[in-house]
């Protein structure tokens, strides 16, 4: 690792109503403090879906959990006739510091392109939200292109063009590693994440690079996080399904000690 604060996120997807919602968040917060924070020194962090964002933030204050709230994704516009949308401004009052942008999900479900990606990063920037840019490679890309193409590609797509970049996060998610229980090896990620940071080295300078918060993601587990993690290319993971179950989420925050080992 390296003098990056690691970062856990768990991106719930489309899954958990507010109600349980507040039972997960509760026994979470259970979890990741029984065995005496030592979880600490990574943030962690959690992805409800829109309607539960209010909810969890009120929780989270209330009992003051060390719980960072993020949304799944946001409007690039800010307000108006955009039926359905949401915008970073509502985030924003909502406390929410994090916004998932360019999921494989809303990329091929939605058809969101690099110019959406873009135009949402711009809006995440103009609310003050740090955005966790998403980029991966499909099977048929990783065969055509080689793994870190399409992704450095997606990276640079998404950081152009802005007046100033605020903190933005990029999360490595191979789509074929998505849901699927196939899993990147470890140097296979932290050979992607570095690229990754190689090239905005290059285009934004080592400063930049150097402080930017690269992620894995895909089918991460409490046995299988510590190996990524291990890399000082990779400073944290998102996670989709095992961030629905409290102990498996714990167990990811916990990496520490499974690297400790
Ligand atoms: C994700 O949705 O970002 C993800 C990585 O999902 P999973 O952990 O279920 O593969």
């Amino acid at each position: 690792m390296a003098n990056r604060v690691p970062f856990i996120a768990g991106n719930w997807k489309m899954n958990l109503d507010h109600q349980q919602a507040i039972a997960l968040v509760q026994k979470l917060a259970w979890t990741l403090n029984e065995a005496g924070h030592d979880y600490q020194g990574a943030e962690v962090a959690v992805f409800p879906p829109f309607t539960d964002l209010r909810t969890v933030q009120t929780l989270i204050d209330a009992e003051k959990f060390e719980l960072a709230l993020g949304a799944q994704d946001l409007s690039k516009h800010d307000s108006g006739a955009y039926t359905g949308e949401i915008s970073g401004a509502f985030l924003a009052k909502l406390d929410v510091k994090y916004v998932l942008i360019g999921h494989s999900e809303r990329r091929s479900y939605h058809n969101e392109d690099d110019a959406v990606v873009q135009a949402k990063t711009a809006a995440a920037f103009r609310h003050g939200l740090v955005p966790v840019i998403c980029v991966g490679e499909t099977l048929e890309e990783l065969e055509a292109e080689g793994a870190s193409a399409v992704p450095v590609r997606q990276t640079l797509a998404a950081l152009a063009g802005h007046d100033n970049l605020g903190e933005f996060v990029i999360a490595y998610e191979p789509v074929w590693a998505i849901g699927t229980g196939k899993v990147a090896t470890p140097e296979e990620a932290a050979n992607v994440c570095g690229k990754i940071r190689e090239a905005i080295a290059q285009q934004y300078g080592d400063e930049l690079a150097g402080k930017t918060r690269i992620l894995y993601g895909g089918s991460v587990k409490a046995n299988n996080v510590a190996g990524f993690l291990k890399s000082v290319e990779v400073d944290g993971v998102l996670v989709g399904g095992a961030s629905l179950d409290a102990d498996e989420f714990s167990g990811i925050a916990r990496f520490q000690k499974h690297i400790a080992l």
